[in-house]
């Protein structure tokens, strides 16, 4: 569904993406990991057309979507969940949820859409309070609501389960998985390697803005030369 060829991105001096070369396969969920400032938010932003490759290709369901707009690839269908936070603190969890379905849904449906995604993000009851006052992983879940409120077909979730407790990461990987079967390609950065374990059919390791390695968790967890770049959360691993 998605491949970049030879994708390279310099910010000044600094050389964040050396050549990436990576093929995301349609209805796979891939787990992206590597250690910080490896660029893993970087390539999503260059996915999503927040920054331009200095150099290189990004082909999106055949299609080279390198210098289009951020709005013509949401549009087609790609759709992410940044690491920095996006909702409306001041407004309710209702209404973080109608800003960001409105353009995507005729009005007549409206309603009804954002209750069933409040179900789906566990958020139905807390639908009425201050986005600001929910807990780490509720925003977390209004925050995956606003990106799968689009209707995606390659969702990219930066960090989906940071700050959140186990049993709300356990929730999220039950919720990735739902949406994969609904058949959305996931694209996830992810520290935690219990939940990287529970969800990944694939995982890319990102080093100094290179694939370091790649393949199925078990694999990467068997890589010594994984190991000694970057153990990630490995004591769940
Ligand atoms: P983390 O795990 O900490 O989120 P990351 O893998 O997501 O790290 P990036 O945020 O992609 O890493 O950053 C990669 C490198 O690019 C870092 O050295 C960062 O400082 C640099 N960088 C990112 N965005 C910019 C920018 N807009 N201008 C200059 N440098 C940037
Ligand atoms: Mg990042």
């Amino acid at each position: 569904i998605l491949e970049t060829r030879a994708l390279n991105k310099w910010f000044g001096g600094l050389h964040v993406t050396g050549g990436v070369d990576f093929a995301l396969q349609r209805g796979e969920i891939h787990c992206l990991i590597g250690p910080n400032g490896a660029g893993k938010s970087t390539l999503f932003r260059l996915i999503l057309g927040e920054h331009l490759p200095t150099t290189g290709q990004i082909l999106y369901e055949g299609n080279d979507i390198t210098k289009a707009k951020s709005f013509e690839r949401i549009r087609r269908g790609i759709s992410v969940k940044f690491q920095v936070p996006g909702i409306f603190k001041a407004l309710s969890v209702r209404q973080n949820l109608q800003i960001a379905l409105q353009h995507h849904c005729p009005p007549a449906e409206l309603d009804g859409e954002i209750d069933r995604l409040l179900e789906f993000l566990k958020l139905t009851e807390a639908r009425h309070q201050l986005a600001g006052n929910l807990s780490h992983g509720q925003k977390q879940w209004l925050e995956i609501g606003m990106a799968v409120g689009l209707k995606p077909r390659l969702l990219l979730l930066d960090e989906p389960t940071a700050g959140m407790t186990p049993d709300e990461t356990a929730a999220t990987g039950e919720m990735v998985q739902a949406l994969n079967r609904d058949g959305v390609t996931v694209l996830a950065v992810e520290h935690d390697m219990a939940f990287v374990r529970q969800i990944a059919h694939k995982v890319t390791v990102l080093h100094f803005g290179k694939i370091f390695a790649q393949g199925t968790i078990n694999e990467i967890v068997a890589d010594e030369r994984v190991a000694a770049i970057y153990l990630g959360d490995a004591t769940h691993a």
